[in-house]
């Protein structure tokens, strides 16, 4: 753990250097958290962007306002999806996405010139990302330092570092989303089954959306 902690920092401790001004986004699952303290404890004091699509469980909207207390050396904000009174969740999901989750994201990125991101994905979070890079080239440049990070690494610094946990976690929220798409993993799954059932898609957009700042290719 020492090692792979070490390593970590490194990299963060990198990331500030070469990219002034790069944020931090989280979906506020435990590798979150992780990012957030870790990144924390190297220095940053930048901001931290979460997205609330107007879909969240409550007890994410509760932890986020949880971690902004803890962490009062980072700038904690809240980006707002579109909002509407219809059930875009239903009629169409992808674009529920790109109005609520992917365009708000990438606006305020436009907006604030924010130049690079540090996320939390690991390689171990879904099978899908068993090949995520350390450094994802594009606009914004995306670095993501936990990707060797397995959940029983994450687990055992949240416990070392007494981090607080989303309390959906431990009734098997592995992936955490908003409540229409997202359901508790069963014993075997991918740590990512939860996420959009029947909707034929892994992510929401805000990943596969390299190439440009634009909420465009939503998938
Ligand atoms: S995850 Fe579901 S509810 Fe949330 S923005 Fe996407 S489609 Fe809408």
């Amino acid at each position: 753990m020492n090692e792979l902690l070490e390593a970590t920092r490194a990299r963060i401790e990198w990331a500030l250097a070469h990219h002034p001004g790069l944020a931090i986004t989280t979906g506020l699952n435990i590798s979150g958290s992780v990012l957030i303290d870790v990144a924390v404890n190297a220095g940053f004091s930048g901001e931290v962007l979460f997205v609330d699509t107007g879909y969240h469980f409550p007890q994410t909207l509760d932890f986020w306002d949880l971690l902004k207390n803890r962490y009062g050396q980072a700038q904690f904000v809240t980006l707002d999806g579109e909002g509407s009174a219809e059930a875009l969740y239903l009629s169409d999901p992808q674009r529920c996405c790109a109005v609520n989750k992917v365009a708000p994201l990438y606006d305020y990125l436009a907006r604030r010139n924010i130049p690079a991101l540090l996320n939390a994905r690991t390689r171990d979070s879904a099978t899908t990302r068993g090949a995520l890079a350390e450094v994802e080239q594009g606009d914004p440049v995306r670095i993501n330092p936990l990707i060797a990070w397995t959940r029983k690494d994450l687990e055992a610094y949240r416990q070392e570092a007494d981090l607080p946990l989303h309390p959906l976690y431990l009734e098997g929220f592995l992936s955490m989303g908003c409540w229409p798409c997202t359901r508790a993993v069963r014993a075997g799954e991918d740590p990512r089954a939860g996420r959009f059932e029947g909707q034929a898609r892994t992510e929401c957009g805000i990943w596969t959306n390299s190439k440009t700042r634009s909420p465009g290719g939503v998938g």
